[in-house]
């Protein structure tokens, strides 16, 4: 059975010590949820504060570089994040694709390192509005999967979640459809088959991710190819991460 994860990505939100009260806040009233997985991404400087701090919310990193060490001014490499305890990673998300310019060979790049590192990762994958509009979202996110996850082995791709999520619906208020993000999530899967065969389809977690919130959550995790979430803005709010982890 593939996991049912329910996962914040905090963004460069929250000092220090709103990052310790939101992280503890949630793990005093989570009650474990048989089968669900909570993972948060808070900012690096919260991390190292959070690491001796982590039961049943597992840490992870919103960013790293794929170098080992060296002159790479202002990054933090994958060796320093394991070298914390962080075994948990964004890669692709279309923040740092889009405003960072990361581009499909740059994030193959860290996808390799990262695996190679033990690290498991949340790919994140999701169209532009102009590509929807122009109804070439298969097209553009099977382009994102084959560059960033199809030299994997099956091995590999136990440690990849993929979280898709639509360019158009982060941050804006405005959700896909359950539709559209169960034709989307089934068309990941079915590519996934394509690709790995049935068993990596059917063992990977496909997160939805976009104006996700305590409203609609229990529809779109109702959807069958739909196992659970990454959460920006509702995740920055206790109350609101725990109804939507709920929601299963
Ligand atoms: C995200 O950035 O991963 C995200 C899903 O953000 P939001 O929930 O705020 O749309």
């Amino acid at each position: 059975m593939r996991k049912k994860i329910v996962a914040g990505n905090w963004k460069m939100n929250l000092s220090s010590s709103d990052s310790i009260e939101l992280f503890e806040g949630i793990q005093r009233e989570a009650e474990p949820i048989s089968g669900v997985d909570l993972v948060v991404f808070p900012g690096f400087l919260s991390l190292s504060l959070l690491v001796e701090r982590s039961g049943i919310l597992v840490l992870g990193a919103q960013n790293a570089y794929p170098g080992h060490s060296g002159a790479f001014t202002g990054e933090v490499s994958l060796a320093q994040l394991k070298d914390l305890g962080i075994n948990h990673l964004i890669i692709g998300h279309s923040e740092r694709r889009m405003l960072f310019h990361e581009t499909n060979a740059f994030v193959h790049e860290k996808v390799t390192a990262a695996l190679d590192l033990g690290f498991t990762i949340f790919f994140c994958c999701g169209e532009p509005l102009d590509i929807r509009s122009a109804n070439q979202e298969g097209d553009y996110v099977l382009e994102q999967l084959k560059s960033g996850l199809w030299h994997l082995n099956e091995t590999q791709m136990a440690q990849v979640v993929i979280a898709y999520e639509p360019v158009w619906a982060i941050g804006t208020g405005q959700t896909a459809t359950i539709e559209q993000a169960e034709s989307m999530h089934a068309f990941i899967r079915n590519q996934l088959k394509i690709h790995f065969g049935p068993e990596v389809a059917d063992q990977t977690s496909i997160l939805y991710g976009g104006s996700c919130n305590p409203s609609n959550a229990k529809e779109l995790f109702a959807c069958p190819n739909v196992d659970g979430g990454l959460i920006g803005g509702a995740a920055l709010n206790k109350d609101s991460f725990i109804q939507i982890a709920q929601s299963f």
